[in-house]
Order: C-alpha cells, then sequence, then structure tokens
C-alpha cells in the first residue's frame, strides 16, 4: 500500500501522512500494483548477519535495488531471482514484478519486500 497527496497527486511508499512535495495533509490510501523497473541495484557479497543466515556470503552474493514503481514511487527492496554473481545481466530499467518472500515461521515469520523479473526476462 502507498499513500497520494489529494493536493498536488504525489504518490509515497511506504505511506506519509504529510506530503514531502507540498505539505498537504490530506492523503488518501493506493493499492500499488507491484510493478515498476529497476533504477539501480548492487550485488552484496558480504551481508549483514541476517543475510549470512539465509546463506548469502562471497560464493552466493545478492542482489539489492531501488525499484521506480508504476505509480511513479520509488522503494528499495531485494532483487530476486537474477544471478547476482553476474551482475552484467543484470539491467537498469528491465521490467520487474513483486514477490513478497517469506522466512522463518510462527511469531518469527518475517516477509520481505522483493522484486523479480517479468516473464520472459529470466533468460537474459
Ligand atoms: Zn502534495
Amino acid at each position: 500500500m502507498g499513500s497520494r497527496c489529494k493536493r498536488c497527486g504525489t504518490v509515497f511508499a511506504p505511506p506519509r501522512p504529510i506530503c514531502t512535495k507540498c505539505y498537504g495533509e490530506d492523503a488518501e490510501w493506493i493499492e500499488m500494483k507491484g510493478m515498476g523497473k529497476l533504477s539501480a541495484f548492487t550485488c552484496i557479497a558480504v551481508g549483514p548477519p541476517s543475510m549470512i543466515e539465509e546463506g548469502y556470503d562471497r560464493q552466493n552474493p545478492y542482489c539489492c535495488g531501488v525499484v521506480e514503481l508504476e505509480e511513479g514511487a520509488r522503494v528499495v527492496a531485494r532483487i530476486h531471482a537474477v544471478d547476482a554473481k553476474r551482475p552484467e545481466t543484470i539491467r537498469i530499467g528491465m521490467p520487474l514484478k513483486v514477490k513478497f518472500l517469506h522466512r522463518g515461521e510462527g511469531a518469527s515469520l518475517t516477509t520481505i519486500l522483493a522484486f523479480e523479473p517479468t516473464e520472459g526476462q529470466e533468460s537474459v
């Protein structure tokens, strides 16, 4: 979910109660479609403990990026189902769709915001 400023139309994800563009305080909820494109990314080989627990290390790096959503807002997310060992195969501007990753179970269940290439992009 995101928010849209009713005064100027700026979209925020995550939602904000006050618009950073016009300082308007009248916002409405909007449901994001979960589609976007890659604006920037990095492949990380030496991650924090939580990523090491997931099995990522120098031999198995992971990718994080900035995704520009169709609605206009930008979010930082895990970039899933790309080859982080070969960052030259990951392209700025590639179309992505949201993919919520779930780790753990019960009270320790966490949901991770991630995006993956849309159909037909996996082999690029
Ligand atoms: Zn505004």
